[in-house]
């Protein structure tokens, strides 16, 4: 029995977990979980699974949780919460399912206990890519991607040797506004953006994925889990998301990995690991799906990518500055208050003004998120967009 502790719960890849964990009772078993507000949610889930104990974040629910669980699961509140549970509970794997930069600093403390990290938070490696590696290795702890483009290369390099790589090839489906022109993007609504074509998710990385800063979140997040420079990673529109990625190796052959788009599969790849587990949720059928199509993607209609790609370049805190832009931009528009082409504006604003440190410890890297999230929320639309 390997016991989990699921950070993000309530979410669409928390929901996805616990989805594969009820189909393996014999397999896995749930020591704690945590969501930020959702109350109703935390409460069945503690009602079915059974934690030892669970996280609300909200600090003004947790008495109100208690109460309704009694003495069988202890509540814990607050970002203090989260980092106690990491820090403290028995756990073989931790799920990092968190959304944004919130990530960061609990998927930390259960690397520096050595666990098994199924990241499905990618701002963690955006963020604090050399760092996180580095403490990885320092603390024996075994990184495994959920994102389904990297479990899919995770998968096509098993017993493969990292010298042989030419490229990786990531694949995009385009999201909702893949045949939209660049111009409607002034007009394109909240309720647009959000229409997925592909995936359900949640809000943050379904607009992510609208401005293609789901891909360059990706490429960033590639380049630290497979150690590859920009000149090794390509991106491909494949508007049917059935090859979750490719890598082609120094013979010139190329290996995929396939599957009609369940988040439900590279879930339960990174918790059965060396293993596969019977599982037959989904079914691939090649003569329904009929045909799979590939297209350059269009860096000057989706800035955001290009964006990634340079601040990669750029490395040191240009990629937190980047995450941090793109949370608080990303924010605004599902409020309302800015317009969908204002996204990229914002964030390269910010690039722009904010100072870059090479190298940064994990202090500079909380501070350049700080003073990014601070410069984005009073940053007012005049002349200079
Ligand atoms: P959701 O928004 O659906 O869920 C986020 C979870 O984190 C919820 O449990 C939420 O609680 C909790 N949460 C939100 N903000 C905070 C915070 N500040 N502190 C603590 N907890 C918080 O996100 P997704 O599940 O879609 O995505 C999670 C991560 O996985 C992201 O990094 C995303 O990029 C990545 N990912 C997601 C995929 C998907 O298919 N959804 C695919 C690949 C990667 P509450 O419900 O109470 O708000
Ligand atoms: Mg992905």
């Amino acid at each position: 029995m390997k016991k989990i502790l699921l950070l993000g719960s309530t979410g669409s890849i928390g929901v996805n977990t616990l989805n594969v964990v009820r189909e393996f009772p014999d397999e896995f078993e749930v020591e704690a979980i945590t969501a930020n507000s959702n109350v109703g949610l935390l409460l069945d889930q503690i009602n079915e699974f059974n934690p030892k104990f669970a996280v609300i974040r909200d600090k003004s629910k947790k008495a109100e949780l208690q109460e309704l669980v009694g003495a069988k699961c202890k509540i814990l509140s607050g970002d203090e919460g989260l980092i106690e549970v990491t820090k403290y509970c028995e756990y073989d794997i931790l799920l990092s399912a968190l959304v944004g930069f919130a990530g960061l600093a609990p998927t930390i403390e259960g690397i520096k206990r050595g666990k098994r990290i199924a990241l499905a938070n990618k701002e963690t490696l955006v963020v604090a890519g050399e760092l996180v590696i580095d403490l990885c290795k320092k603390h024996n702890a075994e990184l495994l991607p959920v994102d389904s483009e990297h479990s899919a290369i995770f998968q096509a390099l098993i017993g493969e040797s990292q010298k042989e790589i030419r490229r990786i090839i990531l694949t995009a489906s385009g999201g909702p506004f893949l045949n939209t022109s660049k111009d409607e993007f002034d007009s394109v609504t909240v309720e647009q953006a959000l229409d997925h074509p592909n995936w359900s998710m949640g809000s943050k990385i379904t607009i992510d994925s609208a401005s293609m800063m789901n891909k360059g979140l990706e490429v960033i997040e590639a380049h630290w889990l497979f150690n590859l420079g920009r000149d090794k990673i390509d991106v491909v529109i494949h508007p049917q998301s059935i090859i979750h990625s490719m890598v082609e190796f120094c013979d010139s052959s190329i290996k995929a990995q396939l599957s009609v788009p369940d988040m439900k599969l590279p879930i339960q790849y990174a918790l059965s690991y060396p293993n596969r587990f019977t599982s037959n949720f989904i079914q691939t059928d090649f003569v329904k799906i009929g045909s799979l199509t590939f297209f350059e993607p269009d860096l000057n209609k989706f800035k955001c990518l290009q964006l990634a790609f340079d601040a990669m370049q750029e490395g040191g805190t240009a990629p937190c500055i980047l995450n941090a832009a793109n949370e608080i931009a990303v924010d605004k528009f599902l409020k309302g208050e800015i317009k969908f082409s204002y996204i990229p504006k914002m964030i390269s604003h910010a690039i722009e003004s904010i100072n870059n440190h090479k190298s940064p410890d994990l202090e500079t890297i909380f501070e350049c998120d700080r003073q990014t999230r601070d410069f984005a929320t009073k940053f007012k639309f005049g002349e200079e967009v």
